[in-house]
């Protein structure tokens, strides 16, 4: 028969220094040997692996008393290391593998690991796949040296966890506890997520009307920028739609101008060419220099003749005073009219002084007497002088007649001079009115340009760019234009009644709603993870419930034959201590009054599967021959005994896969001692028995024996027999 220990292996654990295999490959191993040997540390090695943790459990004051401590002779080791061997083949274990292997290992720095087939595990997930198989570490499937009267001692809790551990249950108790461990932190949990809430809820509620007010501003700032476009677009390209207008006249002004300018200074050049003036004014006092000096001459000449005429008057005159008085006079008043005409042209008073001066002379001189004289010489230089005089008349005819002819050619030249004046005056006054044209343009052009670049300023205010302005195509038909600046100022009005939006509310608003949402998502996932372990729990409780009472009054029975056959007689029974439950262990917030009738009858319903399945369990003996008041009053070989017929009253109903047992039969006499060891032997086919014993008939159960020794270097060392072939 197969046997599902198969094998433990044990290294520097307590006093097994070195490595030490013990196999069991049969049902029933007895462990023997002196005392102090080391045969309890081989349970406590069992115990340890399957995840004890109290090191008094395990007879140390710390787990670093596991660790082989060293000896006189043998010098202490570094870690501690024990590891089992199951048959999985039934799949007890849910694991699948043929075989598996559980070890734990400890080292001096207190570092505690377990291993499942040589993965690393936590203990928290190991003792779930222990219960499945219903190993446990501590309970009636491992009774310790001195814990034959363990199910007597124990309360009446924990006798009832120690029947739910043979019954399997412990897997679902020990799910429940996590269940329940999940759940409180979970409502926990819930609790602070919904506190989370209610404190971001008032806050989110600002942000979120902050991020509103955001995106109803961006909106209108994406309407305000696509009119704005229009507007300025249209502007821009009016404004360059009337430079382009301007420059065709403009540019012809331009070019009229130039020519007109061409064609005045032609005129001047013209005009700079009849101007003759300073040549004829040359000529005109030319002129009147020789006309003068033609003159002089003949007035010389006339006073030269006159004299000379006079004198020969004088000479041819042989007369006395009276007779000469009235001849010479006659000639001497000729001569002085003639003089006295002459000088009717004359300008010079100085001149005139003179030739007055020289009359009143020749007259004074008629008045007194002079001598007859030759007159021919005389008369030949009159008739010279006269010839002379006669020369300059003509000259001075033909000078006369030259300047006649110079002013007649000067005032043809003057009217020839006034015509051209007056055309270049002309030309001159088409080209201010070119000019004025050519400034107004220029004018007209320059206001264009301060136009464009107020739009320009405008648009710039705006935060745009200059060069975007060029960019925007021109809108056409998106509003009618005067609806566009009435649009453009509301629009501009709402903005400014929204005001300016601080954008870190609205990240702020963004990372909150993410936050409310997570945390809203979290308190669904915790409300649905409460309802899944609530129901979880409900499902559990309902397993061990029916589990657990559909057996116990099986144990119970079983409990009272066993009983009776230890003690020959007498009666025994295992009954449940109902706790005193309230309503509010069952159902929190509730009250018994406040409860509503319609769910009595469930709260009644649960109130006593609640105490069921927390209730404890209490034993009633009857000794034959004895009155028991307490089972304090039991001897101590009783209460072993009692303990036992618990024990076999379990296994009988729910046989566990193994049982280790130290010295359980140590207080027992000769006849139960024997009883012992039947029952062993009995329950042997459906359970496997790890036995620690002193005791003869104990080891005769036995199909192997393994003898611990220990020798006087303080290492506990082995040797088996197989009792079948060695006996
Ligand atoms: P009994 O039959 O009297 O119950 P036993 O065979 O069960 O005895 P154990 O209690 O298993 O004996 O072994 C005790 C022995 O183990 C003692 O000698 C003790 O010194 C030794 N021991 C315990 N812990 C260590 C350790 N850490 N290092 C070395 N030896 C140890």
């Amino acid at each position: 028969m197969s046997t599902f220990l198969k094998k433990m292996e044990l290294q520097g654990f307590k006093s097994f220094a070195q490595k030490t295999d013990f196999e069991f490959p049969k049902r029933v191993v007895g462990i023997v040997g002196p005392n102090g040997s080391g045969k309890s540390n081989v349970i406590d090695a069992l115990r340890w692996v399957l995840g004890e943790r109290e090191a008094k459990q395990l007879r140390g004051d710390t787990l670093g008393n596991l660790i082989f401590a060293g000896t006189p002779k043998r010098a202490a080791v570094g870690f501690a290391k024990v590891t089992l061997y199951f048959d999985n083949r039934e799949k007890l274990f849910p694991i699948d593998a043929p075989e598996v292997m559980f070890s734990r290992k400890i080292d001096r720095s207190g570092n505690s690991q377990f291993f499942l087939q040589d993965a690393e595990i936590r203990l928290k997930d190991l003792l779930p796949i222990l219960a499945r198989a219903r190993l446990g570490a501590r309970g009636l499937t491992m009774i310790g040296q001195g814990q034959s009267d363990l199910f007597v001692r124990s309360t009446p809790d924990e006798r009832r966890l120690m029947i739910e551990e043979i019954l399997g249950l412990r897997e679902f108790r020990l799910k429940k506890n996590q269940a329940e461990r999940q759940l409180a932190s979970s409502e926990v949990n819930m609790e602070k997520v919904s506190a989370m809430l209610e404190e971001i809820a008032p806050h989110l509620k600002f942000l979120r009307k902050q991020k509103t007010r955001f995106e109803k501003r961006a909106e209108i700032e994406k309407d305000l920028h696509s009119f704005e476009n229009a507007y300025f677009a249209h502007h821009f390209h009016a404004l360059n739609e009337d430079v382009a207008k301007l420059n065709v006249p403009f540019n012809e002004a331009e070019r009229a101008r130039a020519e007109k300018e061409k064609e005045v200074l032609e005129y001047e050049n013209d005009l700079k060419s009849v101007n003759r003036a300073e040549v004829d004014i040359e000529h005109s006092k030319k002129l009147r220099e020789a006309l003068t000096h033609l003159f002089a001459r003949r007035g010389e000449l006339e006073k030269i003749l006159a004299r000379a005429e006079a004198k020969l008057e004088f000479s041819s005159s042989a007369s006395t005073p009276a007779e000469k008085t009235s001849v010479e006079m006659k000639s001497i008043l000729e001569s002085l009219e003639k003089e006295i005409r002459m000088m009717e042209d004359w300008h010079e008073l100085d001149k005139i002084k003179n030739a007055l001066r020289d009359i009143a002379g020749r007259i004074s001189k008629f008045f007194s007497s002079a001598p007859k004289a030759d007159t021919s010489e005389l008369e030949n230089e009159i008739a010279k002088f006269k010839k002379e005089l006669f020369g300059l008349e003509e000259e001075i005819a033909k000078v006369r007649k030259d300047e006649e002819a110079l002013v007649a050619e000067q005032q043809n030249a003057n009217k020839e001079f006034r015509a051209k004046v007056e055309a270049l005056e002309a030309k001159k006054n088409e080209l201010r009115k070119l000019d004025q044209a050519v400034q107004q343009y220029k004018f007209d052009r320059e206001r264009l340009r301060m136009r464009m670049e107020e739009l320009e300023r405008e648009w710039m205010t705006l935060g745009r760019e200059k060069s975007e302005l060029t960019t925007i195509a021109e809108v056409r038909d998106i509003v009618e234009f005067g609806d566009l600046e009435r649009k453009m100022m509301r629009l501009r009005g709402e903005l400014a009644a929204i005001g300016e939006i601080d954008e870190t509310l609205v990240k702020e608003a963004n990372e909150t709603e993410t936050r409310y949402e997570f945390l809203n998502k979290e308190l669904e996932d915790l409300k649905k993870a409460v309802a899944d372990l609530n129901a979880l729990i409900k499902e559990l409780d309902h397993k061990i419930h029916a589990d657990f009472k559909s057996a116990f009054s099986a144990i119970s029975e079983e409990f009272n034959n066993y009983f009776q056959l230890m003690f020959g007689g007498g009666k025994a029974k295992m009954k449940l201590k109902m706790p005193d439950v309230k309503i509010q262990d069952i159902i929190p917030n509730a009250s018994e009054e406040s409860a509503p009738a319609e769910v009595e009858e469930e709260k009644e319903e649960k109130k006593e599967k609640y105490s069921e399945l927390s209730a404890g369990v209490e034993i009633e003996i009857n000794i034959p021959r004895k009155k028991i008041g307490s089972l304090e009053m039991l001897s101590g070989g009783e209460k072993s005994l009692v303990s036992l017929a618990a024990l076999f009253a379990l296994i009988s109903v729910s046989p566990p896969p193994f049982l280790v047992l130290d010295e359980i039969d140590a207080p027992l006499d000769e006849e139960n001692a024997r009883r012992f060891s039947d029952l062993v032997k009995e329950f042997s086919k459906k359970t496997q028995f790890i036995i620690v014993t002193h005791n003869r008939a104990t080891m005769e159960s036995a199909d192997i024996l393994y003898g611990v020794t220990m020798g006087d270097d303080g290492v506990s060392k082995t040797l088996s027999l197989k009792l079948d072939t060695a006996a």
